[in-house]
This record gives C-alpha cells, structure tokens and sequence, in this order.
C-alpha cells in the first residue's frame, strides 16, 4: 500500500477522544436528566408550589464563558452542568428555585436574598439526599 492509504494517527487517536467525549456526555445528561426527574417534583413539595420555572441548560463552548454555574432571569433558570456532579448541579438548581418562588432577582453576594437561597437549598439537598441515598 503506498502512504496515501495511511492513515494518519494523530487524527484517529483524536477521533477516538472525540467519541469517548461524546460518550461521557451522553452518559453525563443521562444521568443528570433522571435525576433532575426525582428532584424537581421533590423541590416542588419542599418549596410548597404547583410549578417551577423552566430549566434551559447551557453545555459546551456556550458554557465557558459564563461567570456562574446557574441564574434565575425571571422567567427561566439556566444552569451549567459541564463537569460538575449531578448533587452540585442540583443545589445549583434548588437555589435559583428558591430565588425564583419567592420572587427574588439577582442575589448579591452577602445580601439577605443570596443567604436565605443558600440556607433554603442547603437543607433541600440533605432531605433529598437521605430520601435518595443511593444518588450520592
Ligand atoms: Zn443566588
């Protein structure tokens, strides 16, 4: 075989990472999506409301140039779970929830709104996590 039927290494290796990667997340938003499943109705009973906002959640190359790891904009909560363990993102969202049902905006560092979504989302995720222990 001449060299133009080779082929080139570098690139297969790098087609190989790409589908790892892929993998790895399919897998990661598999495994964020079931338990966003359990942990929206319970965060809807925690917080004592018939509804939530919608989540949009952002992922990738949109994600990395974002200052937080989630945000309530008054009409939707969005979070960025790229790398992060589906407990973290849920505090994440546990906290915007609150932020959201008792009509906060944006929480400042300190600010009574931020420590009260803190303090709320702190005690969400133990009671979520001793009803599902087997999530943690
Ligand atoms: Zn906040």
């Amino acid at each position: 075989m001449g060299p133009t039927v080779k082929l080139p290494l570098h690139g297969h290796k790098e087609t190989i990472m790409r589908t790892f990667k892929t993998f790895m997340t399919e897998q990661d938003n598999r495994k964020l999506k079931s338990v966003m499943d359990k942990f929206i109705p319970f965060v809807k009973s925690e917080l004592n409301v018939d509804s939530l906002p919608k989540v949009h959640t952002v992922t990738g190359k949109d994600a990395q140039d974002k200052k937080a790891f989630g945000w309530w904009d008054g009409e939707k909560v969005t979070i960025c779970p790229d790398g992060r363990h589906p407990m973290d993102v849920m505090r994440t969202l546990a906290h915007e929830f609150v932020h959201a049902t008792h009509g906060h905006t944006n929480g400042e560092d300190g600010s009574d709104h931020e420590n009260e979504a803190n303090a709320k989302a702190g005690v969400i995720m133990r009671r979520f996590a001793r009803a599902n222990p087997e999530l943690f």
